[in-house]
């Protein structure tokens, strides 16, 4: 997942890279609205409120107008009302510096996850022969139609909304029973072995041992 970091302040922006780098997010940073507003369209943006060329609102304003990306504002202690206003202006969430980089990363993880389950015009999430129509909440193999549960729907549509990349127990937990609880990581395994069942193939969703799973054609 792409990051676009719009702040100017080296000390904020290099060690918060260097922490999301390490989380496994690919990290682009810019210091300026000008250079946000130029780069290729990121999975969620960092929008630092006060930017010297521009201000946080009016970047904001212009990524909403031409794309759905999520945004998150950082605006420092008492920009309340600042807050509310970039929320109107299309931010998906805020931030409040100085904010913890766990509560962070556990936004960004939601904001991205809403994004991916909001209903738009993107069609079918596909991967070879798997087609998942997530508005109409439907899964097809080829020709046949697959009979899931409300779960293992939305599993099979998280991990075929990124097809090949691992998603951890942690961010599955969080996608799709929204929790952080370690005692629910079981509940995982048990849907992978339906799924893996009712595609059909075991090989569809392959096991990354100590992280997680990928959705991964048969070949
Ligand atoms: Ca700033």
């Amino acid at each position: 997942m792409k990051v676009l970091i719009v702040e100017d302040e080296d000390s904020i922006a290099e060690p918060l890279a260097r922490g999301l780098e390490r989380e496994g997010f690919q990290v682009v940073r810019v210091a300026t609205g000008g250079e946000a507003l130029r780069a290729a369209e990121p999975d969620v943006v960092l929008l630092d409120l006060r930017l010297p060329d521009m201000d946080g609102f009016d970047v904001c304003r212009e990524l909403r107008a031409r794309s759905r990306v999520p945004v998150i504002m950082v605006t420092a202690k008492g920009e309340e009302l600042d807050r509310v206003l970039g929320l109107e202006l299309g931010a998906d969430d805020y931030i409040v510096k100085p904010f913890g980089f766990r509560e962070l990363v556990a936004r960004i993880r939601a904001v991205t996850r809403r994004a991916s389950a909001r209903p738009d015009d993107r069609g079918p999430l596909l991967a070879g022969a798997l087609s998942i129509d997530v508005r109409a909440r439907r899964a097809r193999l080829g020709e046949r139609e697959l009979e899931l549960t409300l779960k293992e729907f939305d599993l099979l549509a998280l991990l075929a909304s990124d097809p090949g990349t691992v998603f951890s127990r942690q961010r599955i937990l969080e996608a799709v029973w929204d929790t952080h609880w370690y005692g629910h990581t079981k509940t995982i395994d048990v849907h992978v072995a339906a799924l893996r069942r009712k595609l059909g193939d075991p090989r569809w969703i392959e096991t990354v041992r100590g992280v997680g799973f990928r959705l991964v054609e048969p070949a």
